[in-house]
């Protein structure tokens, strides 16, 4: 589905959401779980373009519902993969890769929480196998990647350390990974169990208040095509530096509905 002119929503994508941007040279924002390379080789194909004319997979984060098909696309294609230094960590001979883990690791429940979860049987485990992700080009905080007249890479650190929002200058789209998300019914912040990490989050969704994107897109959930800043602007108004217990309690009916969406296929175990 095409939201904006040249930037297109992949159907059929398990895990995260995979959006393309057609040019000359192509550029793919998040790749969901392993096994979505084919699907997004397909949609290339479709549009009567060759799969060699993807050139860069551009990383929100290390998590593995985002960028689980990193390597098979890159495989596929010969695209590079993109991503912030603090996604990454030194592999053998001298090669960058993606740190692995899912949104639950470094972002662990408190003991209390858990307890409470595994007692009403809504807490569940998921094993997950992880593969070497290797990436060939960092960016950093105001570079611009050259495709669709320029997307400017925004560091927007909390959710992870190399959390890495984007904008499509013209016409203006901001794709927000986990930094936000839009799949319970409104836009929420991904839960951060640890309270710096909060404040981290809510700084980085601060600097982007002054920015004026006629669309938002996020890792999960249906874009935003009306006045999305009004949206994430409100985000910051409303408290999210407070003890932990309090967020979960102010929180519940939406940790209630975060807790179900997990149960969809590509979600694993905590917010996405
Ligand atoms: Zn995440």
């Amino acid at each position: 589905m095409e939201i904006a002119p040249g930037v297109h929503r992949i159907d059929g994508i398990n895990g995260s959401n995979s959006v393309l941007l057609v040019d000359e040279q192509m550029a793919v924002i998040e790749t969901g779980i392993p096994g979505n390379g084919d699907t997004i080789v397909n949609y290339i194909k479709k549009l009567g373009r060759s799969p060699r004319d993807l050139r860069w997979i551009l990383v929100t984060h290390f998590h593995h519902d985002h960028s689980g098909s990193d390597a098979e696309l890159h495989e596929l294609t010969g695209a590079h993969v993109v991503a912030h230094q603090n996604e990454t960590v030194a592999g053998p001979g001298g090669k960058l890769l993606l740190r692995t883990g899912t949104e639950a690791q470094g972002n662990q429940a408190p003991f209390w929480y858990r307890w409470a979860m595994s007692r009403s049987g809504q807490y569940r485990r998921v094993e997950v196998e992880y593969h070497d992700t290797e990436v060939q080009e960092v960016v950093k905080h105001g570079d611009v990647i050259p495709v669709l007249g320029g997307v400017r890479v925004f560091h927007t650190p909390g959710h992870t350390p190399g959390s890495l929002s984007y904008l499509l200058e013209k016409p203006q789209v901001l794709f927000l990974g986990d930094s936000a998300i839009n799949n319970l019914d409104r836009v929420s912040r991904p839960m951060m169990w640890d309270r710096p990490k909060r404040r981290q989050l809510d700084a980085s969704l601060r600097s982007l208040r002054e920015l004026q994107a006629k669309v938002a897109c996020f890792g999960h959930g249906p874009p935003l095509l009306e006045s999305p800043m009004e949206k994430i602007r409100a985000l910051t108004d409303r408290p999210y530096d407070l003890p932990t217990w309090r967020i979960v309690l102010k929180n519940w009916r939406t940790l209630s509905r975060w807790r179900a969406s997990t149960r969809r296929p590509g979600h694993w175990g905590a917010p996405g």
